[in-house]
């Protein structure tokens, strides 16, 4: 730890930190213009120059390692004079003249450039006519998102940074050295063509407005206000400011949280606003006239009365079971908690469920069973810092998890071994070491013949298995037949590739595995998530950093749907239904008798529609007439309801076959919490007012329970939030009060947290399981449900993509994304397409057993021969009229990634 005096003041600072550092520590100011921390300290703005004794030249602060006994001084005249030409210098590479200059800039007033020449009086450039100045260059704005003005830049290389460091894209680049440094930023007519994802951090690191967000021209810094919050997209949980200028949120700005650490995707960024606004969102309650078919406005009164009615009337004719609730994963915590509680104490079911049933409902399921606890182990930062093996089965994080995509890029780039499981030449494939290409429905035998390697080639841990599980034996007994060259044969792989697998996973000291739907949404997809943990339970990878099993939940908040007990078989913290201690424990804080019936899950309930058990249905939030499996069915359903009431923000695809509409508000509109993948409860905060005639859910979903009889007040989120405490003790030391204190300091609380100085829990498992011991799971491989055949014979697995999420009622609302990816598209293998006379951009008819859509091909080596995919998010030729009815044996989750399909060339 040396020791240093900084302007006479004596510090000490950690080993290897530089003089900026120091100086920083002592409260010294020292500006700076290309330094960005822990990206870049190039050293080029030279504005960082610090007078050190016995140095006769300036010293650059941002890379120069501070010393024992160093003498420095941060402000001098001389270091005043210098900073000064230092800045003349830049503002003569920064073209203002009478087309340009400051007032006109979207960046006037948030400009450091602008701030440092106030702040050191420099108002002039130094040189007026050098080769920098004169000659005037295009401003790229091809990117519906961003603008490149190189007149305007400063070759500072944040961007540069930002795009290589943060994002780890590597689309930006420098071209040329010294006074003629310029930025490549692919902003031009060619932009598509590059690697760019629109994440927007290269436009967050400039200081200048060279490089910019184009919403930057509708607001001046000093217009706007910010609010903390967390994005409603994927369940990585980043978080952000939202930017206000009278009542509208205009931007985002990324904040250092800690699953993101500043970074952003281009849905957080771009995509996580426009929809607010939007003309089409509901305004008002809607009745539909039975006798037209059309809906008509209604008062609150006559919506909310005539809910309360008919669900009263339906639970009194055919019992509460006949009555069903879907909560919104995409909804806060507190929302989702009244809404279970609704249906168990008003409707009088579990039949309560969410989005988590046709995603990651074996995640849940599986690892309670072999763990004791359904969520992701270990923290995102630990999982993709300081490891020395990634193992990503059945996930496309740069895709559906973004910014975990970047955290495992710089990973690999660090040095990380990866290995991808996946049946896609995803984008990380092309950076892993080994990419085990398996066949969709092939997980269990992938991880089977990995035990059965791990276990002829001495690489398990004896003495975790010994202290630590139990089942080993019937486990080990069952995958010896699973040899490397059995596997090969059943996944289409290299017997060979298995076994390398096998190795680099087992004897590396810290290796996670990371994994997704792939794993989950298929036929045996519990059966997949248990061989995920049976795998790390024979090495011991368990309850230490770096290390554990973890599933990366879709939704923003598909987590908490499924700790507020939004399950058919779970109250909130996963306290079963079947228990009848915790059954007396909630009929005693509630009030009321509960049903002691675990209900159905929500991929059941459209069959019991059909079938008459089902008669009314209350659907917050979600819309499974586009993201379900087997469309057909779902519309059956809700046809054959009594009465469907839908709680959203616009009229969706489901809505339109409601009886009610109630119009509900957005994440920005509202106080709460959202749980992330990795457990961390994060706050969401209330930035705009909703728009005239929509409620909060809360109140929604309280006013019914009023008028069907159970006695709720309203309650605000934080006092929701204090009632979860009290019935849930894994959430006991969580409070809307705590998660914005100082103690906790924006990063959240991970539960476990069983009380109110529990700091919660980062790590799961640690010493012991949540179940006591570790549970090998046997389980065989058992092939897909519905496998090609002749008449089908090529197979089709779903999936999203960067730029949209789920059903796009958010995404689609970007205008920006839209151009970038606005309708459906299928990838086909070179072969199959060559052998149905189909080219890349044709259009092709797509059909299964189910249905039949068009849409257009994407023609590459992308996807195996006779394997094809789509994303589901499109309206337009959505592929859920073709995917499969077929569930999960246990938890009941759709198989998405099978199905079997043909395709055929469309003539124009
Ligand atoms: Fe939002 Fe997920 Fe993108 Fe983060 S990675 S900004 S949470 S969509």
């Amino acid at each position: 730890m040396p020791k240093l005096y900084i302007d006479g003041a004596c510090i000490e600072v950690r080993e290897g930190a530089t003089i900026l550092e120091a100086a920083r520590t002592a409260g010294a100011s020292i500006p700076t213009l290309c330094y960005l921390e822990g990206v870049s300290a190039i050293g080029s703005c030279r504005l960082c120059m610090v007078e050190v004794e016995g140095h006769e030249a300036l010293v650059a602060a941002c890379n120069t390692t501070a010393a024992e006994g160093m003498v420095v001084t941060t402000h001098s005249e001389r270091l005043v004079a210098h900073r000064k030409a230092m800045l003349g210098l830049l503002l003569s590479q920064h073209h203002l003249d009478s087309t340009r200059y400051c007032f006109s800039c979207s960046k006037n007033g948030a400009c450091e450039l602008q701030a440092l020449c106030r702040a050191y009086g420099v108002e002039e450039p130094l040189f007026t006519s050098n080769e920098c100045n004169t000659e005037r260059k295009p401003v790229l704005d091809d990117n519906p998102f961003l603008r490149y003005d190189p007149n305007l830049c400063i070759a500072c290389q944040r961007c540069v940074g930002a795009c290589n460091a943060v994002a780890r894209n590597h689309t930006l680049r420098t071209a040329q050295h010294g006074v003629r440094t310029g930025i490549l930023a692919p902003f031009g007519p060619e932009w598509k063509q590059t690697t760019c994802e629109s994440c927007g951090n290269c436009a967050q690191a400039c200081p200048t407005g060279a490089l910019v967000e184009k919403r930057r021209d509708v607001y001046r810094s000093w217009e706007v206000t910010r609010t903390r919050t967390t994005c409603p997209h994927c369940a990585t949980g980043c978080q952000y400011d939202l930017v206000v200028k009278d009542g509208r949120i205009v931007d985002v700005e990324g904040a250092n949280g800690p699953s993101n650490k500043g970074r952003l995707c281009v849905k957080g960024r771009s995509g996580s606003f426009d929809f607010i606004h939007a003309e089409d969102r509901l305004r008002t309650p809607l009745i539909k006239n039975t006798q037209t078919g059309e809906f008509e406005p209604a008062s609150w009164d006559e919506a909310l009365d005539l809910v309360a009615t008919r669900f009263s009337a339906l639970k009194e004719t055919y019992g509460p079971d006949s009555l069903a609730a879907f909560a919104c994963s995409r909804s806060a915590n507190e929302d989702i908690y009244l809404l279970q509680k609704m249906a168990r104490v008003a409707f009088g079911t579990n039949n309560v469920d969410n989005c988590a049933r046709v995603c990651h409902a074996p995640s849940v399921a599986g690892l309670a069973r072999t763990l004791g606890s359904g969520a992701m182990t270990n923290p995102i930062a630990d999982i993709t810092n300081d490891v020395d093996v990634i193992m990503l089965v059945g996930s496309n994080p740069e895709e559906a998890h973004p910014v975990v995509g970047m955290q495992i890029r710089a990973a690999v780039e660090r040095g990380t071994k990866l290995i991808v499981v996946d049946p896609r030449k995803i984008g990380l494939a092309h950076k892993a070491d080994i990419h085990l290409r398996v066949r969709p429905g092939t997980n269990v035998a992938f991880s089977n013949g990995m035990a059965h390697v791990m276990l002829r080639d001495g690489l398990i841990d004896e003495a975790f298995i010994a202290q630590r599980t139990e089942g080993f034996a019937e486990y080990a007994a069952m995958v010896e037949s699973y040899t490397p060259e059995r596997v090969a044969e059943i996944c289409h792989i290299r017997a060979e590739d298995l076994v390398a697998a096998a190795h680099l996973y087992a004897r590396a000291q810290k290796a996670p595995i990371i994994y997704c739907l792939g794993v989950t949404e298929h036929s045996s997809g519990t059966d997949g998530v248990m061989s995920m943990s049976n795998m790390a339970m024979l090495c011991g990878k368990f309850g230490k950093p770096g290390c554990g099993v973890n599933p990366l939940r879709g939704q923003n908040n598909v987590q908490g749907a499924c700790d507020m007990g939004a399950l058919p078989t779970d109250f909130p913290g996963y306290q079963k239904v079947t228990n009848a201690a915790v059954v007396d424990k909630f009929e005693a804080a509630w009030g009321v008798p509960l049903n002691r019936t675990p209900g159905l899950m929500a991929t059941e309930v459209f069959d019991a529609a059909i079938e008459g058990h089902i008669k009314g249905l209350f659907i917050f939030g979600e819309d499974q007439v586009r993201t379900d499996p087997d469309l057909n069915s779902v519309v059956r359903g809700l046809e054959a309801l009594d009465f469907l009431v839908v709680d959203d923000l616009f009229l969706t695809e489901t809505a339109k076959y409601a009886d009610v509409v109630l119009p509900g508000i957005a994440y920005a509109e509202k106080e709460g919490t959202f749980s992330n993948t990795e457990r961390r409860v994060q706050r969401i905060r209330k930035a705009v007012e909703p728009p005239c005639g929509a409620m909060p859910d809360t109140w929604i979903f309280t006013e019914i329970m009023n008028r069907m009889g159970y006695a709720q007040p309203q309650l605000t989120p934080a006092d929701i939030m204090d009632e979860i405490a009290r019935v849930t003790p894994s959430f006991a030391g969580i409070s809307h009060a705590r998660l914005d204190s100082d103690e906790v300091a924006g990063n959240g609380l991970q539960w476990p947290c069983t009380s109110a100085d529990h700091p919660g829990t980062p790590i799961m498992h640690v010493g012991t399981f949540s179940r006591g011991k570790g549970l090998f799971s046997a389980e065989e491989y058992k092939p897909s449900k519905e496998r090609p055949c002749d008449d089908y014979p090529l197979m089709l697995t779903t999936g999203r993509i960067l730029y949209h999420y789920n059903a796009t009622a958010m995404t689609s609302r970007t205008e920006g994304l839209n151009q970038i990816a606005g309708s459906s598209f299928i990838e086909v293998n070179t072969h199959d397409a060559e052998t149905r006379g189909i080219k890349d951009g044709d259009r092709v008819m797509v059909y299964s057993r189910r249905g039949r859509i068009e849409s257009q091909a994407r023609v590459s080596d992308k996807t195996g021969i006779g394997e094809t995919w789509m994303p589901f998010h499109f309206l337009d030729g959505n592929c859920n009229w073709l995917t499969s009815d077929a569930l999960d044996y246990l938890c009941k989750c759709p198989e998405y990634k099978v199905c079997a399909i043909e395709i055929e060339k469309v003539d124009a």
